[in-house]
């Protein structure tokens, strides 16, 4: 069931509370949501995909309020899933879920399919792949390749791997939240 009153402040509140953290990179969570949201919208891509990048982390924020496993200090077990499944229940249409579910499988993919992939990772990245399933295999692998989300998927992941610019200023996206509640609204029937 999907409620009926906007999500937005739900979301806002995470931001708010937990955006600071890092998570073991050298960004915070706001500004590596707002990097990867900015590097969306550069590359031209609609508001679904450009607030799917903004909030491909949020199950990091989401599951601070519920009992979750992390991993070390890099974040909560399963952030993926997480995130994609309570963007789902909030309302979010595709491809919002499936994207911010498909940046991990996404490296997971990358590891395999890209040499030197791994190597450009981010340390935090690379400490966490091992906690994700490693490296995809061969059947993994062309299974993933089917999904009808796996180029954008792709895309997702290199925004997100780009999105850890230190220092960088927040760069201005003052509307990346009416975006967040305009994406969620055009799922409502
Ligand atoms: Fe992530
Ligand atoms: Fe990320």
């Amino acid at each position: 069931m999907t409620p009926i009153s906007s999500p937005l402040p739900l979301i806002q509140s995470l931001y708010l509370r937990y955006g600071q953290e890092a998570y073991g990179e050298g960004v915070t969570q706001l500004a590596h949501a707002y990097q990867a949201a900015q590097l969306a919208r550069q590359a031209g891509y609609p508001p679904a995909v450009v607030v799917a990048a903004f909030l491909h982390d949020v199950g990091h924020l989401y599951a601070q309020d519920q009992p979750h496993e992390d991993m070390a200090e890099f974040g909560v077990m399963s952030h993926d899933r997480i995130g994609a499944d309570w963007l789902r229940q909030l309302g979010f249409p595709k491809p919002v879920p499936e994207l911010v579910e498909g940046h991990v499988q996404a490296k997971r993919y990358l590891t395999w399919a890209e040499p030197g992939y791994f190597d450009a990772l981010s340390a935090a990245s690379q400490a966490t792949l091992g906690y994700q399933g490693g490296p995809m295999d061969e059947e993994e692998a062309s299974a993933f390749r089917e999904q009808p989300w796996f180029n954008l998927s792709l895309k997702m992941r290199h925004w997100d791997d780009e999105a850890k610019v230190e220092n960088q200023q927040v760069p201005s996206l003052e509307d990346i939240w009416d975006m967040v509640e305009a994406v969620w609204a055009s799922g409502q029937a």
